[in-house]
């Protein structure tokens, strides 16, 4: 069995006393020696700052193996090209190309209104400078009109230049697996354009329940069942959490996934587990 890659995904701390939390996080995590980690972004420029302020505390340390995730929805082209060129003088080689979601409240889809136009417009003003990432779906995006049309337009993003995608959390293997064969099908070659498998650690009943509502995101019966049976018992909830993730990234090593990416909740503990039962740390 080959050893998957493996990376990190953070968000940008609110205060200046998380800030400080999120780099130990970060020192803790490095030393697993991940492939990169990866910063979220809050579509509509809400976390904008935040985000920035990270990747450049980062890089000002050295550390150039960051990839912000950039969204374009009610983004402007100038805006856009703005935050391109900077990435690119502070050496950052890598992103993430989301749509994102509007906040409440605020219309209007900009200039790029699909990840796929971002997709285009990265490579159109940037040339091949950014590795590119984007968003994939085992169990489909809660707006997509049907499976197929939202497989279509993973198509089309991986066609337009993204060299890899990372998808939604999953439990369920299956549903991973599935959409690999279908992209193979489609004429997608997983090994050079990868499907990476978005991995969320269990660590929390409600956050989790809630979060994988709003993400349409399955909870199998049985974990959604067990979580509710073990109340606010947080201890029985990690110990069942870690199992469940286990045994999924097992099975997806088994069946020869490339890559893995952690959604860390800005947490060491249930990653850093994870990482290392799994011996993928080198
Ligand atoms: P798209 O690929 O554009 O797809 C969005 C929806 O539109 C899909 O339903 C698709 O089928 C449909 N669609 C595509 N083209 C068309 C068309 N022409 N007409 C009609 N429908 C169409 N969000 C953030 O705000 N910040 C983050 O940092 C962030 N990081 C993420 C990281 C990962 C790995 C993932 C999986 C998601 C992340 N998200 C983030 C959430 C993401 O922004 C949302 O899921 C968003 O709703 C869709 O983004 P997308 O890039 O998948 O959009």
């Amino acid at each position: 069995m080959s050893k998957p890659a493996f990376s990190f995904e953070f968000f940008p701390a609110k205060t200046a006393q998380g800030g400080q939390k999120l780099l130990n996080t970060y020192d803790e995590l490095n030393k697993l020696a991940p492939s990169y980690f990866s910063v979220t972004y809050g579509a509509g420029g809400s976390t904008r700052s935040r985000t920035l302020d990270i990747v450049q505390t980062l890089c000002a340390r050295g550390d150039t193996d960051i990839a912000p995730h950039m969204s374009c929805i009610g983004d402007d082209k100038v805006e856009i090209a703005g935050l391109l060129d900077h990435y690119k003088a502070l050496g950052i080689k890598r992103l993430v190309a989301l749509r994102g979601d509007l906040p409440s409240g605020q219309v209007g889809m900009g200039e790029l209104p699909f990840a796929l136009d971002l997709v285009k417009f990265i490579r159109e003003h940037s040339g091949e400078h950014f590795h590119i990432e984007v968003a994939a779906y085992p169990e489909m995006h809660p707006q997509a009109r049907s499976f197929e049309f939202d497989v279509d337009n993973l198509v089309n993003k991986y066609q337009a230049g993204a060299n890899a995608a990372i998808t939604q959390f999953f439990y369920n293997a299956d549903s991973y697996l599935y959409l690999r064969d279908t992209l193979e099908k489609r004429g997608i070659d997983t090994v050079a354009q990868p499907l990476i498998a978005g991995i969320m650690p269990i660590t929390n009943s409600s956050n989790l329940v809630r979060f994988a509502d709003s993400c349409g995101a399955d909870i199998p019966r049985y974990v959604r069942k067990r979580l509710a049976d073990f109340g606010d018992d947080r201890s029985a909830i990690r110990e069942f959490g870690f199992e469940v993730v286990y045994r999924l990234c097992e099975r997806l090593m088994s069946e020869g996934a490339p890559a893995m990416h952690f959604y860390s909740m800005n947490k060491v503990e249930p990653n850093k587990r994870l990482v290392e039962a799994l011996g993928l740390s080198a």
